[in-house]
């Protein structure tokens, strides 16, 4: 079995992993192609098949520098913590239960970044815990990257009331914990979740269909950007097909560069 051969076989199993992370939980299929699929990996547990189908069970910076942003001086990534949970630096801290900080590896390699904590997040102080978290967690793996190998972190740290997109003067007094959180990480990746995240990173106001599907650089990190969770559950029918598959797309330009640096 020659190495392409495997290539094409691991491309087929991602694919089928993202379908799954988005909801999909039948693709029809001749017992061949089950049986071709259950042969090109006998090791995953997740996956069983059925007769007639497959299931599935398991410093260019685009603009103004980002660290242009002063950011809060701390030394260490506990000392920013727990800086940040003392914050009143905007309203948003009326409104929490817990600040969430975001959480991973101090020296993670991919730092991906959301928008603001949820209600679920908020209430456990933890980032993407919720419907939105749950499929991070799926499009990760179905590009073999675990979550509890990438530090999790969002634009701002507290939870905008009602889910609101956080305004701009609330991004602006929060983004500094971001960049300082990047500067002590020093991700060789970062994974930007939409509009928001691209926005305070790059400085840029331009559209994300105009910064997602090619790499961005900040620092010494290669960026991807691409659609937020939530944003891929909001819609259904070709629009949700359409987003999904640019999803895809961004996600495996990650997986092949990330995979590629590790081997280095
Ligand atoms: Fe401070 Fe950020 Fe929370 Fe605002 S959102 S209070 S700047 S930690």
């Amino acid at each position: 079995m020659g190495k392409g051969y495997l290539g094409l076989i691991e491309d087929i199993r991602s694919w089928l992993r993202f379908q799954q992370s988005l909801g999909m939980e039948f693709v029809s299929s001749s017992p061949g192609i089950s049986g071709f699929l259950s042969s090109a990996d006998t090791h995953d547990p997740a996956r069983k098949n059925v007769p007639g189908g497959h299931f599935f069970a398991g410093r260019s910076r685009d603009g103004v520098p980002g660290s242009s942003v002063s950011a809060p001086g701390s030394d260490t990534l506990p000392g920013l913590k727990s800086k940040v949970e003392k914050c009143t630096g905007c309203d948003l801290h009326r409104y929490r239960t817990n600040v969430v900080f975001g959480e991973g590896p101090e020296d993670a390699r991919l730092l991906v970044v959301g928008e603001a904590p949820g209600r679920q997040e908020d209430q456990e102080g933890r980032p993407f815990v919720g419907v939105s978290g749950e499929l991070l967690t799926k499009m990760l793996r179905a590009i073999n990257i675990s979550r509890t190998e990438c530090f999790i972190t969002s634009v701002v740290k507290c939870r905008p009331p009602g889910n609101r997109t956080p305004e701009q003067h609330e991004i602006e007094r929060c983004a500094p914990f971001l960049f300082r959180q990047i500067e002590l990480i020093r991700p060789s990746f970062i994974l930007a979740l939409g509009l928001i995240a691209a926005h305070t990173l790059f400085k840029t106001d331009n559209p994300l269909t105009s910064l997602r599907g090619r790499w961005h650089r900040l620092d010494n990190a290669r960026v991807m950007v691409t659609y937020h969770p939530a944003y891929l559950l909001r819609f259904g029918g070709m629009r949700q097909k359409n987003l999904k598959r640019e999803a895809w797309h961004d996600l495996q330009m990650l997986e092949k560069e990330y995979v590629a640096s590790k081997n280095a």
